[in-house]
């Protein structure tokens, strides 16, 4: 039994991720994501896009 097995194969895992509001893909933190982190919802500016809520006109 290795007690290295279990999924954890040792990469740094000290920077921050979240799931994407739209896809549900882990988006790990990015530098350009530094200042907005807490806002960042989408992984990409197509989920982001998808993500909008449409006004859906009567
Ligand atoms: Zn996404």
């Amino acid at each position: 039994m290795s007690p290295e097995r279990g999924g954890f194969r040792g990469n740094k895992q000290s920077l921050p991720s979240k799931a994407c509001a739209v896809c549900g893909r882990p988006m790990t933190w990015r530098k350009s994501w530094a200042k907005n982190w807490d806002s960042v919802k989408y992984c990409s500016e197509r989920c982001r896009r998808d993500g909008k809520p449409r006004v859906v006109k009567k």
